[in-house]
């Protein structure tokens, strides 16, 4: 608008946001706690998720040290030595294994039940898992002394649902940057190396690709990461979650309604406006990088130019473009800016294309009354102030070697997305 108002709609849910000039060149000042030194005397052991905890959260499902994977380790070798990136079931299940056996009659899958039987077979793995189980009865309101009743069997077999988690967490091994005096230095997305940030990617493409296959009434599992505690995460430790749920999300059935009207709704609205906008931040050959438009909270978004039907069924090459995109955007964002990353794509058996695509958000304001009573968003930061500031950080990365090489801002060729309609 003539005063510098920007309206806009997003193209897929339909989100309406304004950008009103003066609120956008607010600096982003970190909300967290003051900085603290870092206690040395507990390196290692900062938070449950941290190597030398491994036995405060669930059994592990997989792991990936220097680039090995494996699965289903006994617990002696689960907590021999660190693991690069961690598959774990959440300890506090959206969804328990409870909501698919009564709903559906789930059972653990039968890798889960060999996991389980060598398991607890061992005798640490045995006391881990009735100390999970312990700590999940409690909280759900059994007492001490009910617990304590119980036989040591059936201790055992209540954490035997684990074993069939249907809401995983990817954690990747620090907790801390190296090298980091202060308890603001976390280890966010951003800190990674772009080889790291592509290991964590793959680790979460296989778990997601599992949850799929031992849950045959899994409609959809949602892929997210929510860093710091003002976006939702409750551990400073970086994390992603995998959550398997039985119907396709409000949002992305309206997004399913959209892309029939039009099926190329993804090149149109995520590659040729961005670049007749100007909106276009980085691209390599196998994705490209956005600022978003339309989003509550100021936006990134990377798309995959993959042609393949599923993320997992990505080629290597293309996971690891699109990678590099998504740690280029974390990198832009620093670990300061809490934020949430929101996985879109095709839910399995859904006939519609969709190329895989990430929103990157900064949880830098609160919603309030205004957006409640109207369904009109305020962001803080519009589109091209958002483009202009990661194209800079990215060109000061990219000097420095902390992103992969990619093409930044004018310099996109903006090739179309690959997806198959
Ligand atoms: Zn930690």
């Amino acid at each position: 608008m003539a005063d510098g108002t920007v309206k806009q709609t997003n193209p897929f849910s339909g989100t309406t946001v304004w950008t009103i000039p003066g609120r956008a060149n607010r600096p982003i000042t970190p909300t967290g706690p003051e900085p603290q030194p870092i206690d040395p005397e507990a390196s290692g052991a900062y938070c449950p998720f941290c190597e030398k905890r491994y036995l405060e959260t669930p059994p592990e499902r997989m792991r990936s040290v220097a680039g090995v994977w494996r699965y289903a380790l006994p617990a002696p070798e689960v907590v021999a030595g660190p693991a690069d990136v961690r598959v774990i079931p959440n300890l506090f299940q959206i969804l328990a294994y409870s909501y698919w056996h009564e709903n559906y009659g789930y059972e653990v899958p039968p890798p889960g039940l060999r996991h389980a039987e060598a398991y607890l077979a061992d005798p640490l793995g045995r006391d881990h898992v009735c100390a999970i189980a312990r700590t999940h009865a409690l909280a759900g309101g059994l007492t001490e002394e009910e617990w304590d009743a119980l036989g040591s069997n059936e201790q055992a077999d209540r954490g035997r649902s684990f074993f069939g988690s249907c809401h995983d967490l990817v954690i990747p091994r620090r907790h801390f940057a190296d090298g980091a005096m202060l308890t603001t230095d976390l280890a966010g997305s951003g800190a990674l190396t772009p080889d790291e940030h592509a290991e964590y990617t793959r680790v979460t493409l296989d778990a997601a690709a599992a949850l799929y296959t031992g849950n045959v009434y899994a409609a959809h599992v949602a892929i997210f990461q929510n860093w710091l505690r003002p976006a939702g995460a409750s551990f400073d430790h970086l994390h992603k979650q995998l959550v398997a749920i039985d119907e396709i999300g409000v949002s992305m059935r309206e997004e399913i309604r959209r892309v029939r009207r039009n099926p190329w709704l993804y090149n149109d609205f995520g590659v040729a406006y961005p670049r007749a906008e100007g909106l276009v931040v980085a691209e390599n050959e196998h994705a490209i990088a956005i600022a978003g438009y339309g989003h509550r909270y100021p936006s990134l978004e990377v798309y995959s130019r993959s042609a393949a039907p599923s993320p997992w069924q990505m080629s290597p090459a293309e996971v690891r473009g699109w990678s590099d995109l998504l740690h280029a955007c974390h990198v832009v964002s620093g670990a300061e800016v809490p934020c949430n990353e929101e996985w879109h794509y095709r839910p399995p058996g859904v006939e519609v294309s969709m190329p895989l695509r990430v929103v990157v958000k900064w949880r830098i304001s609160t919603l309030a009354g205004f957006e409640g009573g109207t369904k009109i968003h305020v962001n803080t930061i519009d589109p091209w102030t958002m483009r202009e500031r990661a194209v800079a950080a990215l060109r000061e990365a990219r000097a420095a070697g902390r992103v992969a090489d990619m093409a930044l801002g004018d310099d996109c060729p903006a090739e179309p997305l690959r997806y198959v309609i």
